[in-house]
């Protein structure tokens, strides 16, 4: 490896981790590569509410906020039904068991008919 290729890839890492920080208090949001159940874990909300939580001038849904920032700016707590029924929300250690962890032990136990 030269040091055009060395500096390239430190150039890259520094684009992913600028893209992958939460936009209010800069902690790493985790991606769905994170295998801890964290407040910088990864989550998808409901398209509308993120497009108003994100608030991009373009009302993309581009960026990232950790979950502390976006109720923040939410000026609420999310409940359930703010967050998209997909499997980085569903995993094990995912946003749903960390924020709903009785909520989702019952859904998971009316799911398997227990
Ligand atoms: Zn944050």
């Amino acid at each position: 490896m030269n040091k055009k290729d060395i500096e390239n890839e430190i150039k890259e890492r520094l684009e992913w981790e600028e893209k992958n920080k939460c936009r209010d208090c800069d902690t790493r949001v985790n991606g769905c590569g994170s295998k801890n159940g964290n407040f910088n874990s990864s989550y998808m909300l409901k398209d509308d509410l993120w497009r108003e939580i994100i608030a991009n001038e373009d009302e993309s849904r581009k960026g990232q906020l950790c979950i502390i920032c976006a109720q923040l700016r939410a000026g609420r707590k999310f409940v359930p039904e703010d967050f998209r029924d997909v499997p980085l929300n569903l995993r094990p250690n995912g946003m749903m068991t960390l924020l709903f962890p009785r909520e989702f032990k019952d859904h998971l136990a009316a799911f398997v008919g227990e």
